[in-house]
């Protein structure tokens, strides 16, 4: 899940905005319970792993979650995606968002936002140096750029 106890005032947010031939998974595991490897062991049997050409795993800002890049041979269209993602083990909230994002016509339905470089991967697309972790966007230019008016608020609790 999206914790409130994320660093702040860490610096640089590097935005990495998922690409047709590329599947970025949000494996969330605050409780520890291996869902980076499983994950992995899910992309190995899949038929997909035939298409992948290299698949990185970076440590999210948040203990026990991880970020993992998948490039592929192929293009995928983003509903055809976002399949791919939750059948590995993307997170659900994550996923149910990006889902939101593509049924409203968001240009950019998925993208990590990191504070490390994925090791191994391409430059990301953007740079912030917003002090908080992202919520809304209002003075951030990629935020702006790739997210516009959206946040993370649209299936909380209580929330219309
Ligand atoms: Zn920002």
């Amino acid at each position: 899940m999206q914790g409130n106890a994320k660093p702040s005032g860490a610096g640089k947010w590097l935005w990495y905005v998922e690409r047709e031939n590329e599947l970025f998974i949000d494996a969330d595991d605050p409780h520890r319970k291996g869902r980076r490897d499983l994950v992995l062991e899910r992309l190995a049997r899949c038929t997909l792993v035939k298409k992948v050409v290299r698949v990185a795993v970076a440590p999210s800002a948040t203990p026990g979650n991880w970020h993992i890049a998948v490039e592929l041979r192929v293009k995928l269209n983003e509903t055809m995606r976002s399949a791919w993602r939750l059948r590995l083990g993307s997170d659900i909230f994550h996923e149910a968002h990006n889902m939101k994002r593509i049924a409203l016509g968001v240009k950019y339905p998925n993208l990590l936002i990191r504070q490390t470089p994925i090791p191994g991967w391409r430059k990301s697309d953007a740079i912030c140096e917003c002090p908080e972790k992202h919520g809304a966007h209002p003075a951030c230019e990629p935020g702006r750029r790739f997210r516009s008016t959206d946040t993370m608020n649209f299936f909380r609790d209580g929330s219309a």
